[in-house]
């Protein structure tokens, strides 16, 4: 598992953060809207942000100003901003129903709804939240309640795919009004059935258990804090290690250099007493200046990126034990997204089972074989036959007390 860790570690990371800087969850949790800005608001493509366009945000604010007199009814809002020139994004004229939706829109006090949820934007607020509070007061008095859409994208959509048919699993939103007059609201995750080869037969599954499924899936590669505590500790003694044996080399690197530039000296001392003839001196002397300049490269390329992948498998280790955390937590966009990111675009849902798709290796994640979370993965299971806790404490008598440590023990298990 180590080897795998240490290994793999350095291209996943950098990969990783290439690939989420550009990624949703970065930006919901950089504070900015994944999603095109709403009126009042640019989007920034130069700087990947939302910033106030300052005509129309005005405007804006005129509109909640107005609507929190009480004598305006949405529709004078929806005239007023017509008059003002305000429109939708392509050019049209803002509805009734849109103009509710702007009233009704916590993105204006500096806020953002995804996934279901709200978040806090980096985008300046135009209103204050006590004006929005007396806009959302008057839009329930007036019998416009907040607008709930009723298609507003689930946490686990676009995650599993059905292992029946290849399709992706998709949400539907359920009520049930029961004969006493309570009403239930569900979530249900089903296969969207659009294969036209496969009739597909699975049944839908509650979003409760999924949720359930999904979090125990995660907590089996989440990093225990005490085998978190002792990888750091061997990343510390494994990069020290290499720094110095890499200081070895460089300076073994700066001897032949110095050799390399006494030679030269000869050289040229022995084309100056007129031993060497000149076409002897020129091609002796590139030959001696092109291996300087490649020992000289070699040192600069060792000394800038040979050491530096302490700092990704440090953050990896973080990462990875906060997944616990995760896991237990409520917070379902955040359990989507390392989901994503651990399982990839293995997750398949059957018989209403989440399961990650078998690959080739005997721990791998899918078909592009095994990387660190499968290896956590590994070595939970090897340790999984007693619980963790007796797993770390020193079994006396019954076993060498130089294998407290679990990594070591499931090395020797798998
Ligand atoms: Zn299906």
């Amino acid at each position: 598992m180590l080897n795998m860790a240490f290994g793999q570690s350095k291209y996943y990371v950098d990969s990783l953060s290439e690939n989420t800087k550009r990624g949703l969850r970065q930006k919901v949790r950089m504070g900015i809207f994944p999603s095109q800005a709403p009126v009042g608001y640019l989007n920034d493509s130069r700087t990947k942000t939302i910033v106030v366009e300052k005509r129309k945000s005005k405007i804006v604010r005129l509109a909640f100003e107005r609507y929190v007199k009480g004598n305006q009814r949405l529709e004078d809002i929806a005239n007023f901003l017509a008059k003002s020139g305000v429109t939708t994004r392509t050019g049209k004229r803002i509805s009734k129903t849109k103009a509710s939706f702007i009233l009704s829109n916590p993105f204006y006090i500096g806020l953002f709804k995804y996934g279901g949820e709200i978040h806090e934007g980096k985008h300046e607020p135009i209103i204050s939240k006590k004006l929005f509070d007396e806009a959302q007061e008057m839009l329930r008095k007036r019998g416009q309640p907040e607008r709930k859409p009723q298609n507003e994208p689930q946490p686990f959509c676009g995650l599993i795919s059905c292992a029946s048919c290849g399709m992706m699993i998709t949400a539907e939103n359920k009520t049930k009004r029961q004969k006493n007059g309570n009403v239930h609201h569900y979530v249900y995750y089903r296969c969207t059935k659009k294969s036209k080869t496969t009739k597909c037969a699975e049944l839908s599954l509650r979003s409760e258990k999924l949720d359930e499924q999904l979090s125990s899936l995660i907590k089996k590669v989440s990093l225990p804090k005490d085998w978190a505590e002792e990888l750091n500790r061997m990343a510390l003694d494994d990069h020290k290690n290499s720094a110095q044996s890499l200081t070895a080399c460089v300076e073994e690197k700066k001897v032949e250099i110095f050799s390399l530039s006494k030679k030269l000296e000869r050289l040229l001392t022995g084309y100056l007493d007129q031993v060497i003839d000149e076409q002897d001196y020129r091609s002796e002397k590139s030959k001696l200046l092109l291996s300087k300049k490649s020992l000289e490269e070699e040192i600069s390329t060792f000394s800038h990126k040979q050491n530096d992948w302490l700092a990704p498998f440090q953050s990896w280790i973080k990462d990875a034990q906060s997944l616990d955390k995760i896991a237990s937590d409520n917070n379902l966009c955040e359990k989507k997204v390392v989901a994503k990111e651990i399982f990839g675009s293995h997750l398949l849902l059957a018989e209403r089972k989440v399961r990650v798709a078998e690959g080739d290796a005997p721990n791998s994640f899918g078909k592009m074989g095994g990387n660190q979370w499968a290896a956590l993965c590994a070595a939970h299971n090897s340790v999984s036959e007693k619980p963790l806790s007796s797993v770390l404490v020193d079994h006396k008598g019954l076993e060498p007390l130089t294998s407290s440590m679990p990594w070591k023990r499931s090395s020797q298990l798998s």
